[in-house]
């Protein structure tokens, strides 16, 4: 049997069950296809992929394949549409196989059909490497997931602890040999931009396992997580997991067996109930980006719910560039953009702003959140911008926050506005509308 294994957003060897069935071939070629279509403004202005996430994606690439390298594989990375891509190499390498991870986002699903309908000659199986149940295994038929995250989390405690039907998988230490390799084309993939900032975080399997131990077992940062985790900065209020969990070179069942383990044999209370408690809004939003599909990218959100909201352009390129009359606003949006990241109470305040404040459609902020996130992924965005655009899984209609609060709550002193330069020189109003704004890019 001759297998090639798709990489996209699964980039390990521990804990993969996809990687373990395409073990069992006679030939296996890894590939991974770079889009060129990432790098281009899409319909709501901004890029599928920025500078920061390309970056951690390129580090995260080179990592797996030195690890492929003494199991005697290789990465082939390919640069083009993978519509096109995969099927050549199907051909090209009599392939009978293919084995790819179950991805939520519609793009994404079109995409494997299409494929599978070109090549009727080869056989296409996925499965379940980026959440914690597989489909069959969560306690809730996929057609009924509930409505909103609370309901949704009683019922998966309900059904007992946590998921134990599928343990990790160790990793992976032989696999059959890759086929003469075709000429890679990697070279022609965008340059990686050199960071503005020291580098928070370093692509790759090694890198994401270090920070899992790093923050339970060395800085039992996990112990205290509770009270810590909305804070705006600092490295261990949070467990900084999620640019690795995006792409898949840490696997949440690893996480999660891993805490458990750490509650048994060091502590455990609230703090480390909570690392779990998040977790499940992640796999809540998982769920349900593959059950509303389409629904997930609507201005009217999964409640088909009708919104005032428009598009102004001198706003949204006042907000992207941290330029309103909000510093803390700012100050996130500054943060955003030079390094990629952003803490789950600034990602809230900052969209709370361009909905409520700024009267935005929200897609275009979810949309700018997705080329600079380091840790962008589909359903995690979508869901959450959905959410606090009183669209998605909230019965209680739009959030909105306060911004001079929240600011006296998480930034008393001002450091935080102060550090990401958020007092702006000359902020946009709301009511300035110049010919001089249009195109944006
Ligand atoms: C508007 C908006 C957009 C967001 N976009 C993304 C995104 O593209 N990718 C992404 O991974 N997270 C996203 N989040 C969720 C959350 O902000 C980040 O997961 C979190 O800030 C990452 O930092 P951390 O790993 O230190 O999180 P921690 O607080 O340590 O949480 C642990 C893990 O739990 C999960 N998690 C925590 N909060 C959430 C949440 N609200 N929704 C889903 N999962 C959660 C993440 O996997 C995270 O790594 C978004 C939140 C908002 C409000």
């Amino acid at each position: 049997m001759n297998t090639l294994y798709w990489f996209t957003r699964d980039l390990r060897l521990h804990d993969n069950p996809a990687l373990l069935a395409a073990s069992k071939s006679d030939m296996l070629l890894c590939v991974y296809v770079v889009d060129p279509r990432w790098f281009a403004p899409g319909p709501l202005q901004s890029k599928a992929m920025g500078g920061h996430r390309w970056r951690f994606l390129w580090q995260s690439l080179m990592a797996l394949e030195r690890s492929l390298r003494p199991l005697g594989q290789r990465l082939h990375i390919a640069y083009g549409e993978p519509e096109t891509v995969i099927p050549e190499l199907i051909h090209s390498h009599a392939v009978d196989r293919v084995i790819q991870s179950r991805q939520p986002g519609t793009r994404e699903a079109s995409q494997w059909q299409v494929i599978k309908a070109k090549t009727a000659e080869a056989v296409f199986q996925q499965f379940e490497t980026l959440s914690l149940f597989t489909e069959g295994s969560l306690p809730i038929p996929l057609a009924e997931l509930p409505d909103t995250f609370s309901q949704f989390r009683k019922r998966i405690e309900g059904a007992g602890d946590r998921p134990s039907e599928r343990l990790r998988i160790r990793t992976l230490t032989a696999l059959p040999p890759p086929p003469g390799f075709p000429e890679d084309n990697r070279g022609d993939c965008p340059p990686i931009p050199e960071p503005q900032h020291p580098l928070l975080f370093l692509g790759g399997e090694a890198a994401g396992l270090a920070r899992l131990h790093e923050f339970l077992y060395t800085t039992h940062g996990v112990d205290r997580y509770k009270e810590t985790r909305n804070a705006l900065e600092d490295w261990d209020a949070s467990s900084k997991f999620s640019p690795w969990l995006a792409n898949g070179s840490l696997s949440v069942c690893e996480v999660v067996e891993t805490l458990t383990e750490y509650e048994t044999c060091e502590t455990r209370n609230e703090s480390t109930y909570w690392l779990w408690f998040e977790l499940l809004w992640r796999e809540y939003f998982h769920w349900y980006a593959i059950r509303h599909g389409a629904n997930l990218f609507r201005r009217n959100g999964v409640q088909r719910k009708r919104r005032q909201a428009t598009f102004y352009g001198h706003r949204f390129k006042a907000w992207c560039e941290g330029n309103t009359e909000y510093p803390i606003v700012n100050a996130a949006m500054n943060q955003l953009r030079e390094t990629g990241y952003l803490s789950n109470r600034a990602r809230q305040l900052a969209a709370s702003c361009f909905v409520n404040e700024l009267g935005l459609d929200w897609r275009y902020g979810a949309a700018w959140f997705e080329e600079q996130l380091i840790d962008y992924d589909v359903a995690s965005n979508y869901g959450n911008w959905q959410y606090l655009a009183g669209v998605g899984a909230d019965p209680r209609g739009l959030r909105q926050f306060n911004l001079v609060k929240q600011t006296q709550q998480y930034d008393p002193v001002g450091t935080f506005i102060d550090r990401w330069g958020g007092e702006a020189e000359q902020p946009v109003g709301l009511h300035t509308v110049d010919a001089a704004d249009w195109p944006l890019l």
